[in-house]
């Protein structure tokens, strides 16, 4: 770190999903930085009609993924973020779970590598696990509700001063002016990164999910079916969440379609997920509350996701001339500035955020900038 340490340092945040929601709480968190925080999105908590970006449309719980079996880097991210989460349970933003993972083949006992990271973990009896299932698995994991814990995150973050800035960024050229000449850029745009100029990620893609939100007193436990060890363009889950506003909720799962753009609603994809969670779940058959279906796409990214520094000379420079024309700043000296990426979570944004946050926070101390 630079002796820029103890002056304000300018931190622009691009994203007010989790991922740059939870990294700006841990920056302004942070005792050796003073660290003058603007976020600048599109979409922000509260916008959850806005099909634009993930955040809103979460389960969100802690689940397996594949990827945890084969990078480090994703498991401690992974282990950091259920250890955290689990600490907020007294506070009613995260719900302890006890949960149920049905498996049609045995393939999941061989990437059991997240049975120390929950807690309570067991492989079920033969006698405890009902046709078509071949393995059962318990375990305790957390759970948020989006729709309380976004709020909370940007509450946190306005009484440390943090500001909120709604823009549409066409070009990375957009926010220099908010960076200055010492500042560091936080690129949380997620799927977003597809279509900024100066980033253009053409490794990213959606993973559209369908779900149904329902009312449901009674339903206390996550309880899945997988196909196999990872998840299935059916993904079945059932997904009680808290809740300190809306009580009694639970979200149904779902879709898991790779590629898919689509976020309009199909009702004959609702039917089936209904049916298939009710299988699972059947008291869902009797007195639930239909509260509302949602679309939403998971930002996956071939190759994994994608939390690095890379240094980008603004304003750009394209060969085709086709940046677009930033009207004050165009002429301006070029100035490298460092750009820490973190986005391309999939499945997996809320059960990652804290670990993803706390690797930013020492990427963006490694980059503090003097100004010379
Ligand atoms: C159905 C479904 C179920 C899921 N279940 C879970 C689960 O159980 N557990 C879990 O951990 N995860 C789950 N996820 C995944 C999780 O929702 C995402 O991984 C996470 O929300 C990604 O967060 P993010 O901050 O990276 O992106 P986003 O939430 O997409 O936020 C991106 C931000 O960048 C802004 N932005 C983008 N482009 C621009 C631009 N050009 N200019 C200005 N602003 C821009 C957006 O407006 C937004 O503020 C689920 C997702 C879906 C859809």
């Amino acid at each position: 770190m630079s002796s820029a340490s103890n002056s304000h340092v300018p931190l622009v945040i691009l994203g007010a999903g989790v991922i740059g929601l939870t990294i700006a709480h841990i920056a302004a968190c942070d005792p050796d930085v003073t660290f003058d925080i603007t976020i600048i999105a599109r979409d922000m908590p509260g916008d959850w009609d806005s099909q634009a970006w993930a955040s809103p449309f979460a389960g969100a719980n802690w689940s397996p993924m594949l990827l945890g079996a084969t990078d480090e880097r994703v498991r401690r991210w992974e282990q950091t973020t259920f250890d955290r989460l689990w600490e907020m349970i007294p506070s009613g933003l995260v719900k302890k779970l006890p949960s149920i993972m049905f498996a049609e083949t045995d393939d999941i006992l061989s990437t059991l590598w997240w049975k120390d990271l929950v807690r309570d973990f067991s492989v079920l009896p033969d006698s405890q696990i009902p046709a078509p299932y071949k393995v059962g698995i318990a375990f305790d994991t957390v759970c948020i509700n989006p729709l309380e814990y976004l709020p909370w995150l940007r509450s946190e973050l306005e009484s440390r001063g943090v500001t909120f800035r709604r823009q549409h960024v066409w070009s990375l050229d957009e926010v220099k002016p908010f960076v200055g000449k010492t500042g560091l850029l936080v690129n949380a745009t997620s799927l977003g990164s597809r279509s900024l100029i100066g980033v253009e990620d053409t490794a990213l893609f959606p993973i559209r999910g369908q779900s149904i939100i329902v009312e449901r007193e009674g339903l206390h436990k996550f309880i899945s079916a997988r196909s196999g060890a990872g998840l299935s363009e059916l993904v079945t889950s059932v997904i009680p969440r808290p809740g300190l506003i809306e009580t009694d909720t639970a979200l149904l799962n779902g879709t898991y379609q790779k590629g898919n753009w689509d976020t309009s609603l199909d009702m004959s994809v609702a039917k089936g997920i209904f049916e298939r969670c009710s299988a699972l779940e059947p008291c869902l058959k009797e007195k639930t509350k239909i509260l509302r279906h949602t679309v939403g796409l998971r930002p996956d990214r071939e190759g994994g996701p994608r939390v690095e520094v890379e240094r980008i000379s603004l304003p750009l420079r394209r060969s085709d001339g086709l940046v677009p024309y930033v009207t004050e700043h165009a002429e301006e000296e070029q100035q490298e500035i460092p750009v820490i990426h973190a986005y391309g979570m999939g499945a997996a944004g809320y059960q990652r955020s804290w670990g993803v946050a706390i690797e930013v926070l020492s990427l963006l101390k490694e980059n503090v900038q003097t100004g010379c």
